[in-house]
């Protein structure tokens, strides 16, 4: 990830982590800067109409992260959290780039429009069947976000067609519910995750998970403040130390209602003391290149290795 540019590493024989999206709900560049440009212009929204977007670490998609898991040699499952706006272009992105075959399940934090709207088209990712006669995909979601799902993508959930409904091909996914307790976990694909809770807002829970056996890794992309279990469970002096913390930070500056700001994600990577932290959901406020400068002098002071995390960058990772 030298400067941000993505090289592709082939070494198929361990697990990784593929960041598919490291921007905000409306992604970065931000539309508007680019059509209303301001005086001098956006310089990180501008950076999009001269630099194509697998060279632009500042050109972000919806948070999601992809799961290679290599449970043995050259036996490779994908798992997919979060399938937002933005996913069809990380499938042409990153999938192409590195050679992601298929995704054989998928894990919703929950059911905003940049974790879920991409759910339509799983089936660009499934075997093709004009009669839908295909293994459904595995999702595992809480009843709150499937009761969500269930009014955007009726056509999603319907199990039977209704008398005279004709046949139409649309994504077949396989729905299992699971617990907001991190007491309470499941397996995808192999792989174990405890749910992580967290308030995202707060008038709402959104999920994050623990997974990894060998490594440890927690993956909270939407959160404005931690509940006491689950950062105690998380911390190195609760829990015992994270290998890597993929964490929320929205704006530089200041604070939000919904999302941790650099400051406060900046506090929470203290406090939680991971070996390694890297950051995601950044809008246009932060430039890769500068605020990664700074986060390495940061780490270097505070002893935890930190840094922006961008679309495409892959971590191997013993899993
Ligand atoms: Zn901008
Ligand atoms: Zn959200």
């Amino acid at each position: 990830m030298e400067n941000g540019v993505v090289t592709a590493d082939q070494s198929s024989s361990s697990s990784a982590v593929i960041f598919m999206g490291t921007g905000c709900s409306s992604a970065v560049p931000n539309a508007m800067c680019l059509i209303q440009p301001s005086d001098p212009p956006c310089s990180v929204c501008s950076q999009s109409l001269l630099i194509p977007p697998d060279q632009n670490p500042n050109y972000r998609g919806n948070t999601s992260l992809l799961i290679d898991y290599c449970q043995n040699v050259g036996e490779h499952s994908y798992i997919l959290i979060d399938i937002g706006k933005t996913f069809r272009e990380a499938v042409l992105r990153w999938f192409t780039f590195h050679k992601i075959p298929r995704v054989d399940s998928i894990i919703l934090t929950h059911e905003h429009a940049d974790a879920i709207l991409g759910l339509d088209d799983i089936r660009a990712v499934q075997p093709f069947s004009p009669t839908n006669d295909i293994s459904p995909t595995p999702i595992y979601l809480t009843q709150d976000s499937m009761n969500s799902v269930a009014v955007k993508f009726p056509y999603l959930v319907q199990k039977k067609l209704k008398e005279g409904q004709e046949i139409r091909r649309v994504s077949q996914l396989d729905w299992n519910i699971i617990e907001t307790d991190h007491e309470k976990p499941f397996f995808a694909s192999g792989l174990q995750f405890a749910p992580l809770p967290v308030m995202h807002g707060e008038d709402y829970v959104s999920l994050g998970f623990l997974f990894g056996q060998k490594c440890e890794v927690a993956y909270i992309s939407d959160v404005s403040r931690f509940i006491p279990s689950t950062e105690a469970l998380i911390s190195k002096s609760g829990g015992g130390q994270l290998d890597l913390l993929i964490l929320d930070t929205l704006y530089k500056n200041g604070s939000h209602n919904t999302h941790f700001c650099f400051p406060q994600t900046l506090d929470a990577v203290k406090r939680i003391c991971p070996k390694r932290a890297l950051l995601i959901g950044m809008t246009h406020e932060f430039d890769h290149h500068s605020d990664n400068a700074y986060l390495a002098e940061w780490s270097e002071r505070e002893g935890i290795q930190v840094q922006l995390a961008h679309d495409g960058l892959r971590i191997p990772i013993d899993l």
